[in-house]
Order: C-alpha cells, then sequence, then structure tokens
C-alpha cells in the first residue's frame, strides 16, 4: 500500500501545525509510522490522497453513527449553508434539537448548546459549583472529559495515550479542586467522599468509558453512585459525548436505568459538525445565564449549520428506532468472529462490548478500570494496528480507544473485518 502523499502531507504540516496533527491522537504516536491524510469518505468507507479505500472503524470518533456522507445531513447542511452559516441570534432550529434532545435523554429537561464536548464538561461542572456552592469533584482515573483543566487530572484518550496524563500548564490550585477515584470502585469513591464530607460538587463519569478503551460499569456501581450522590447532595454528571444516541436513543442513562442529574452530549448531536451540550434538571439547569447567575455564552453556539446537521441525524434516530438494533448485530457479528479467532489461536485477549461499541485489548486480564488497561502490551497493538491499516482497516490509533461502529456496515463489509483481524492476529501473536 503506498502512502507517499500523506508522508509528504505530514512533513509539510509539522513545519506549521504542533506535531503535524490538530488533535493529538491523530498524529499516530502511540502505534509508529504516519498518519493518512484523507480526502473524501462516503458510507462505511473512508479514501486517502493516495487513492487507498478503507472500513472506516472509528466514524471521526463517533459522529458518523451513519456513515459518511448521509444524504440527509448532507442536505441539511447545504440548506442551512445557503440560509446563512451564522445568524448569532436564535433560529428555529435550535428550539427543534432541544426539544428532541429533552424528549430522548431521560434526564434532560432543560438543554445549552456549546461548541465541543469539552465546552460541555467545563460548562457542567461550573453550573454544578454554582448550584451547590461548593467547589471539589470526583473524576474517575481513565476517563476523558475533554481537555478543560479540570480533567486532565489521570485523563484517558490521547492524554493517556501520549503519556501525558497530568499535563503541564493546569495549575496546582486547579487541579487541587480534581479529586480521583477508580472506576467501578464504589467503596472507593464512598471514602473519598466521607474524606471531603460537604465540600463536593459534583462526581462526574463516563456511564460506559470509552476512553480507556471500552469499559462496562459493574452491577451497582453507576446505581451505588446515584444513591451516594443523592444522600450527599453531589450533582452526579454522566458524560455521554461518546454513549449519547449511541448505545440507546436515550443514551447509557436509558440502556442501564440510572438516570444522572446532569448529562453531556457532543460527537452524534452534531452529525459531524463541531457541537456540543449539557443539560439536565430544571431546578439546576435555571442556575445558568441569563435565567441564572452562572456564566456561559459562545459566538457561534447553536450555530444554524451545524443545528441542521444535528436535528436531522437525532430526527432519523428518533424515526427510526431499528437503527439500533443494526448497530448491535453489526458489532455483535464482530465481536463472534474475532472470539472464533481467539478460539482457534488459543489466544485469551479481552474483549468488552456494548451496543456499537468495542475494544479488543492486548492483555488476558479483564479489564474494568485505569490500571487493569494500563496492563495491556500497547507494542504489540501498535504493530496490529499497522497491519489491519494495511489490510484496509481504519482502527483508532491507540489502545486506549473504543471503536465505533456504524449502522451501514455490509455482510461483506463485517467478514472483511474479521478476516482481516484473523490474519494480523496470526502474524503478531
Ligand atoms: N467527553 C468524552 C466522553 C469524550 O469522549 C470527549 C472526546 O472524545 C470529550 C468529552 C471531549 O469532546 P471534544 O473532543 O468534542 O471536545
Amino acid at each position: 500500500m503506498k502512502i507517499e502523499k500523506s508522508k509528504s502531507l505530514f512533513s509539510r504540516a509539522k513545519n506549521y501545525i504542533p506535531g503535524g496533527v490538530n488533535s493529538p491522537v491523530r498524529a499516530f504516536k502511540a502505534v509508529g509510522g504516519d498518519p493518512i491524510f484523507f480526502k473524501s469518505a462516503s458510507g462505511a468507507y473512508m479514501y486517502d490522497e493516495d487513492g487507498n479505500k478503507y472500513i472506516d472503524m472509528i466514524n471521526s470518533w463517533g459522529p458518523m453513527i451513519l456513515g459518511h456522507a448521509h444524504e440527509e445531513v448532507e442536505e441539511a447542511i447545504i440548506k442551512a449553508v445557503r440560509n446563512s452559516p451564522s445568524f448569532g441570534a436564535p433560529a428555529e432550529r435550535e428550539l427543534l434539537i432541544a426539544e428532541l434532545i429533552c424528549e430522548m435523554v431521560p434526564s434532560v429537561e432543560r438543554v445549552r448548546m456549546v461548541n465541543s464536548g469539552t465546552e460541555a464538561t467545563m460548562s457542567a461542572i461550573r453550573v454544578a459549583r454554582g448550584y451547590t456552592g461548593r467547589d471539589k469533584i470526583i473524576k474517575f482515573d481513565g476517563c476523558y472529559h475533554g481537555h478543560g483543566d479540570s480533567f486532565l487530572i489521570a485523563a484517558g484518550s490521547g492524554a493517556m495515550t501520549m503519556g501525558t496524563p497530568n499535563s503541564p500548564g493546569v495549575t496546582a490550585g486547579t487541579a487541587k479542586d480534581t479529586l480521583q477515584a477508580n472506576f467501578n470502585d464504589l467503596e472507593g469513591v464512598k471514602q473519598v467522599v466521607a474524606d471531603n464530607k460537604d465540600e463536593i460538587a459534583a462526581i462526574i463519569l463516563e456511564p460506559v468509558p470509552g476512553n480507556m478503551g471500552c469499559v462496562l460499569p459493574q452491577q451497582g456501581f453507576l446505581e451505588g453512585l446515584r444513591q451516594l450522590c443523592d444522600e450527599e447532595g453531589i450533582v452526579l454528571i454522566f458524560d455521554e459525548v461518546m454513549s449519547g444516541f449511541r448505545l440507546a436513543k436515550g443514551g447509557a442513562q436509558e440502556r442501564l436505568g440510572v438516570i444522572p442529574d446532569m448529562t453531556t452530549l457532543g460527537k452524534i448531536i452534531g452529525g459531524g459538525m463541531p457541537v456540543g451540550a449539557y443539560g439536565g434538571k430544571k431546578e439546576i439547569m435555571d442556575y445558568v445565564s441569563p435565567q441564572g447567575p452562572v456564566y456561559q455564552a459562545g459566538t457561534l453556539s447553536g450555530n444554524p449549520v451545524a443545528m441542521a446537521a444535528g436535528h436531522t441525524i437525532l430526527n432519523y434516530l428518533y424515526d427510526h428506532p431499528e437503527t439500533y438494533g443494526k448497530l448491535e448485530s453489526n458489532t455483535k457479528k464482530i465481536v463472534a468472529g474475532y472470539k472464533e479467532t481467539l478460539d482457534v489461536l488459543g489466544l485469551d485477549m479481552t474483549i468488552n462490548q456494548i451496543g456499537s461499541m468495542y475494544s479488543l485489548f492486548f492483555t488476558d486480564s479483564q479489564v474494568t478500570d485505569f490500571e487493569s488497561a494500563k496492563k495491556c502490551d500497547t507494542a504489540a497493538f501498535g504493530q496490529y494496528f499497522n497491519l489491519m491499516l494495511q489490510h484496509g482497516i481504519y482502527l483508532a490509533p491507540s489502545q486506549f480507544e473504543t471503536l465505533f461502529v456504524s449502522a451501514v456496515l455490509s455482510d461483506e463489509d463485517i467478514q472483511d473485518i474479521i478476516s482481516a483481524n484473523d490474519e494480523c492476529l496470526r502474524a503478531v501473536m
């Protein structure tokens, strides 16, 4: 496979863009080799600058749940651009998407649109602090909530991949208000809460973490957090930037039956455009300016092009609930194929899967938290990743990311993924 043009673009990009990319994990540092530069994408496939075709298993890190260049989303975007790319003033589409989010996501009675998942989580904790009058938050090691200062403490995703879980530039003053806990360790969380009685504003977590690879909450963990927050007057925030509208119409909270006080959203709700949102109980969201005293604003918030794309995709998911069955069956077929290979090769590797999120971990230990995820053989993963790329399968370039299956994979695509996985595991293990 030739990637000469990608190589040349990357080499030029490094002269002008830090590390040659606009988001660290794209640089392929964790897996070695040069990143691929893409020219176009359609349905389940992406096409690079050298004319190679790939089955996309990342789907822009989640948003392209219906595949690339979905006709209805594309048309909505073009129409919105023609009406004006930005008003900086209210427009009907903002109301329509808000109505739909409030109807679909169980915890959300009021919602504010922002421009990224990072903005959503930063804003949500500010509101939780304003509402409770407390300063501290609890976050879980290996969960990633964007690059806001308060969250770059033992963070997952790119921060974990690049080996910089605690970023320089985050002040000690900010870091001291972020308390850490282990995912799936309810007793540990209770202890942190007891040690900081009446000081904790919020517990924030990905209910199904995807940023240390896909990790599943154990029975009773989310329920226990819900009860603890109720008893202690703490705002429970589910960061559903990844899992929202992916694990079910109403996200992980609907699927798992635990309803937080606040929810953060992103990715799918923008249909590929830059969008985030935070919402929750009316009583809490009434603290947001101009209704209440907690300030939060945005020049491009509720941007008409982004709202058109997001509203169209959410409408589609609302009207086509069968999409979730298709997502689940696509993913289960892939995982069943992987398991067959593991059996034949006598390999005891861990696969975590829920809905259309899954990870193949290069370890024989169960992966239930940050510590167990770190046991993976990342060098072997790097080899596997590069071989899969040569087979035309575009995976997340890090062991510590979930994969995002789209609804548009054909049975032939699924067979190609399974066969490539079989050949690549045989070569690496
Ligand atoms: N929260 C979660 C769970 C995420 O996975 C991400 C990004 O991957 C974010 C927040 C940050 O979103 P963004 O990259 O849009 O700022």
